[in-house]
């Protein structure tokens, strides 16, 4: 459609150009006017044409167009035309047309690859769009499915409060059931026992044979206070408890492995609390044992699912913590970076956070970190830090470790100025009691 719409208007404009040049041409000379001159019949001619034609022409003089009689006289160029002459051979020379051409050819071209840009960055931007609208899906039912998860443990939790405190209900009404029904059936018999006791008072014949009386023990008054103390308790915070047990990945109980402690690193007997210690600890000598650097790892290994752990590094002005690749090497001085199989966060001079990326960026953070949480999705081959006291993110390593590893941990050398300050492992949310 739009080639056959094209050609049309170039017809039309080709068919505009020739008449206008066919108007504009010399009825003697039949070639564009030079210096074209009007006669009083209004057509035009070429100064020279018409001068030459009066000059051999009989009298009267007339038109060689239209025959009407003029009367020849001093004949003035007619500028007008004369410029739109010029402009008509301009446009109809040959070297015109090819540069015109040209110009076209170039400018379509051009306009073709702008448009062939501009659509691929449509296709880019739909593309884009729909990677979000993918992604976003796939997060909303990740995150569904982790409220489902704790709406479940919740839900589990309270069917079966429900179901204790049901049974036990259940079990003191029974009792007091069974005392009611031992009771009405003592004073039945007794009933029995009056009324054969009166009959023998008025015949006063023989003592009547009575029916054994149950012996009935004295209810138990109903405890209200025993019954509902397990109920009355602070039923969410216990739930929690309970739940935080429950939670996939809950924090792991990890502990320090002493065989893999450099030297200066002193352990606590529960293995829980590192601090690097100017005494060097005889350790017994391990091929696991980091020599050159001030580092340790945990006990515990992962290489599939997803795990979570935190850590407390109270004030001290520097460390380094992450995971480090089991094959990390031990006994060489080597730079942290998941190039050399380590994903560290890192503290230095007190204040500045760093990832432990090559070369390290730089985190800034609002305030002092006292503990981290360490997130490792080993499906996913994510690391990410968090404040475990906001349960904020700090920085995520997208392409983090394959096949094992190790929770990591480098309480640093301490400055002589700073006490040595520990890392301690903690197994349970962190409770901030400042605020
Ligand atoms: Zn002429
Ligand atoms: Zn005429």
């Amino acid at each position: 459609m739009a080639a056959v719409a094209a050609a049309a208007a170039a017809a039309a404009a080709s068919s505009t150009r020739r008449s206008l040049k066919e108007d504009l041409t010399c009825a003697i000379c039949c070639d564009l006017f030079r210096e074209p001159v009007m006669l009083s019949c209004m057509h035009h001619f070429c100064k020279s044409c018409i001068s030459r034609y009066c000059r051999g022409a009989r009298t009267p003089v007339t038109c060689p167009q239209c025959r009407r009689e003029f009367s020849p006289m001093q004949f003035q160029t007619n500028y007008l035309v004369a410029a739109m002459v010029e402009k008509v051979r301009a446009s109809t020379s040959d070297a015109y047309v090819k540069k015109l051409e040209n110009q076209l050819r170039e400018t379509l071209e051009r306009q073709h690859v702008r448009k062939e840009d501009i659509s691929s960055s449509i296709r880019k931007d739909k593309d884009k769009m729909n990677t979000i609208k993918r992604v976003g899906t796939d997060l909303q039912a990740r995150v569904k499915g982790e409220f489902r998860a704790l709406h479940r443990i919740l839900q589990d939790e309270e069917t079966c409060l429900l179901e204790q405190l049901r049974r036990e209900q259940e079990e003191e009404l029974q009792k007091a059931q069974c005392h009611l029904e031992a009771s009405e059936l003592a004073v039945r018999e007794l009933e029995s026992n009056i009324q054969l006791l009166q009959q023998a008072q008025v015949t006063l014949t023989e003592f009547p044979q009575l029916r054994p009386c149950a012996q009935v023990e004295a209810a138990s008054d109903f405890n209200t206070n025993a019954f509902s103390n397990k109920y009355l308790a602070p039923l969410q915070y216990i739930t929690w408890r309970r739940m935080f047990k429950s939670l996939k990945p809950g924090p792991s109980p990890l502990t320090f492995d002493v065989d893999t402690a450099h030297p200066s690193i002193y352990v606590s007997r529960d293995k829980m609390i590192a601090v690097e210690c100017e005494v060097i600890t005889p350790h017994k000598s391990h091929s696991k044992r980091f020599l050159q650097c001030v580092n340790i790892l945990a006990a515990q290994s992962f290489q599939s699912g997803r795990h979570y752990w935190e850590v407390e590094v109270g004030c001290s002005p520097k460390w380094d913590l992450g995971v480090a690749s089991e094959a990390v090497n031990r006994h060489a001085r080597i730079k942290l970076s998941p190039e050399s199989g380590y994903w560290t966060l890192r503290l230095r001079n007190g204040n500045e956070y760093w990832a432990g990326t090559q070369p390290w960026t730089r985190l800034q953070l609002g305030s002092p970190l006292q503990r981290i949480g360490v997130y490792l999705d080993c499906d996913e081959r994510r690391v990410s830090f968090y404040d475990a006291d906001e349960m904020s993110l700090l920085y995520t390593f997208c392409s983090g470790p394959r096949g094992k590893v190790f929770p990591f941990f480098s309480p640093c050398i301490s400055d002589s100025r700073h006490k040595p300050q520990l890392i301690r492992l903690l197994h349970y949310p962190p409770v901030a009691l400042s605020n």
